[in-house]
């Protein structure tokens, strides 16, 4: 193990370099108003200790030599009174000099720069988010004016000292070439932080926080002869899930994720039988700020047999469950698998089915549990669980009964679940009809849905941007179709049943002749402005709305695709008229009654308008909307 090597002054050969602006605000939110517990820092080394431990143990078995006679990995906590000093040691895999300026003096995570536009210098907010972003290393300057890094990568002769007072600044110099391998960081504590030399207090936080540490955690004191090994060193998840605390979980899910919210759930399984593994994982209760971002690190880490393999580029969580955290230790992958080898591995597969199956589960038992919760879990990852839904091998059934969903049966932002729209059903009811659209209050006031709502058929309201995609991939959950309302008009009749023939609508209806001849003047009208123009059942209160053809994408989708330059541009709609609607069985009359088509035909491009701006499509001749509708306006005034 490392001494502590003599670090109160910055050798001569030093280079000052600046922390890039990030850590500089990082810096400045740590050291004046970050946590209110500040004995996480040593959380934080010893975490990064571990890791460092971890990395060279995987390595170490393709290159025993970087062990270099140094095998023991361990860390080690050493404390001066009088120099007022707490030192962390690891005989991990420590670091270069590249390290240290890309590791201890920038922040290089995925999504950084948005993060740092996130903040908004209230200190409290800031604080919460921070706590997400994970301030690890840096956290040390909470109880250090200075902190001393002492360090040799494995396998290499030279070793550099760090140097930081975390005002903008660092030195990194040359160390003496007999540094141990491994890193020593020395916080001298600034005044009114001494407790953190005290043998009792260090236990008490190693106890508290790193107790799940698998290496071996010691003490030495100034006058100790020996050190005392003050954890319990073994990896949380190979204990009985009986003997561990929900603190305990709790801390290795901080540990693992890099983050300080309370996991929503814990799933520790130790599966035995054809596959042999554990998981211990955890959904997280808040979103991390970089789901979206498209080269965030993944957050699972792989073991095998208890040895740290990686935490990059392996398949072993399904993309849509990228919110998850935790490990997955493997019995039965071989132990000197490389990175590259193991992503072939056919037993990441089912380790992974394995894994979604489980995880889907549980999320279903959680959400028939406590609805409360899972509403918040939904709104924090469901649209990231729904892109499974867009992927054509995922067993969709699983998936689609934990989907929850804002309907035309739940109030505001209320939600419910597939299988309690199917109990909803009306007797004659065949399919599961949906909607899709930018805003739920819009959805609910569309016109689309008005015949439904009035007949008491629940309508699914899809307002994800990944809805769109979905819908044409995953059509079916428990033998029901689901079917857009867009292309549903006709069923719609069926479902309403026969209406008495002297019912109200009925009364205002034009005859059915005339409706098909203002169809046909309609048609001509219009020209290639609409693809067709039909009556339909599907409106009450509103007299057009724009429909496509079954088996045709969405508009919504089409939109989408033509402003991201993937069609040329939208196709002609189908305009849907509503018989029993005032302005259409007065045009229907109009036209009976001997008046040739020029009579209806800015009544007829404003309902085109009309129908338009509604689905929030562009209108094609903005001019002649106002010309025409300031025509109208003229003579109503
Ligand atoms: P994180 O642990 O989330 O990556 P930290 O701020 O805790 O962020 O650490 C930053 C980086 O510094 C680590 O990813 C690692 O590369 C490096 N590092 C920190 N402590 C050590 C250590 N004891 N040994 C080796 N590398 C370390
Ligand atoms: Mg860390």
């Amino acid at each position: 193990m490392a001494k502590t090597a003599k670090k109160d002054t910055v050798q001569s050969n030093a280079q000052t370099h600046s922390f890039n602006a990030e850590i500089s605000k990082v810096l400045k939110l740590v050291i004046h108003s970050l946590y209110t517990n500040k004995d996480i820092f040593l959380r934080e080394l010893v975490s990064n200790a571990s890791d460092a431990c971890e990395k060279l143990r995987y390595t170490a078995i393709t290159s025993p030599e970087l062990l270099d006679g140094e095998t023991d990995l361990k860390i080690r906590l050493t404390t001066d009174k009088a120099a007022n000093t707490l030192t962390v040691t690891d005989s991990g895999i420590g670091m270069d000099e590249a390290d240290l300026v890309n590791h201890l003096g920038t922040i290089a995570k995925s999504g950084t720069e948005e993060f740092f536009s996130a903040l908004t210098g209230d200190s409290k907010k800031d604080a919460s988010l921070i706590g997400q972003f994970g301030v690890g290393f840096y956290s040390a300057f909470m109880v250090a004016e200075k902190v001393t890094v002492i360090t040799r990568k494995a396998g290499s002769d030279n070793a550099f000292i760090w140097e930081s007072a975390g005002e903008g600044e660092f030195t990194i110099a040359e160390a003496p070439s007999d540094t141990p391998r491994g890193t020593s960081i020395t916080l001298h504590l600034r005044k009114g932080e001494e407790r953190y030399t005290d043998r009792h207090a260090l236990a008490h936080i190693v106890n508290t926080y790193s107790d799940h540490i698998s290496f071996p955690i010691e003490y030495q004191g100034e006058g100790d002869d020996a050190a005392e090994v003050i954890n319990e060193g073994m990896a949380l998840w190979t204990r009985p899930k009986a003997d561990i605390t929900e603190e305990q979980y709790k801390e290795f899910y901080h540990h693992v994720g890099h983050t300080a919210d309370k996991p929503f759930l814990t799933l520790h399984n130790q599966v035995e039988g054809k596959l042999s593994y554990t998981n211990l994982l955890f959904v997280p209760s808040v979103r991390p700020f970089d789901l979206f971002h498209p080269d965030r690190r993944r957050r699972v880490k792989l073991y095998v047999k208890r040895v740290f393999i990686t935490d990059e580029n392996v398949d072993i969580i399904p993309h849509n469950l990228r919110f998850l955290r935790g490990i997955i230790d493997s019995d039965d992958l071989p132990l000197n698998i490389s990175r590259e080898t193991l992503q072939a591995n056919p037993l990441l597969t089912e380790i992974r089915n394995s894994i979604t199956k489980r995880v889907l589960t549980e999320l279903g038992r959680k959400g028939k549990q406590d609805p409360e919760a899972f509403a918040k879990f939904w709104t924090n990852f469901g649209p990231v669980l729904k892109e499974g839904l867009c992927d054509a091998v995922y067993n969709k059934e699983p998936l689609l009964e934990v989907c929850r969903f804002v309907s035309t049966a739940t109030e505001g932002s209320e939600l419910t679940s597939l299988d309690d729209y199917i109990s909803r059903m009306k007797p004659d009811q065949q399919h599961i009809y949906y909607l899709t659209g930018d805003r739920v209050d819009a959805l609910r006031k569309s016109p689309q849905i008005e015949g439904f709502v009035k007949s008491g058929v629940e309508v699914i309201l899809l307002h994800d941007h990944v809805d769109d995609f979905w819908v044409t991939v995953a059509t079916q959950y428990k033998g029901k179709q689901l079917r857009s309302v867009l292309n549903s008009g006709e069923e719609l009749a069926d479902l309403k049943g026969k209406k008495p023939e002297d019912s109200q609508e009925k009364k205002d209806e034009a005859p059915k002749a005339d409706m098909d001849a203002l169809v046909a003047s309609l048609k001509k009208v219009y020209g290639d402005a609409v693809k067709d123009v039909r009556a339909t059942e599907k409106l009450t209160e509103s007299p057009v709305c724009l429909a496509v053809d079954e088996g045709m994408m969405s508009m919504r989708m089409e939109r989408f695709l033509v402003e991201h330059k993937q069609l040329p541009g939208s196709s002609a709609r189908i305009l849907e008229i509503n018989p029993t609607h005032p302005v259409i069985a007065g045009m229907a009359k109009k036209l009976a009654a001997g008046a040739d088509e020029s009579a209806i035909e800015d009544t007829a491009f404003l309902l085109l308008d009309q129908a338009r701006i509604i689905e929030g499509e562009e209108l094609q001749d903005p001019n002649a909307f106002t010309r025409r509708l300031n025509a109208l306006l003229k003579n109503a005034i």
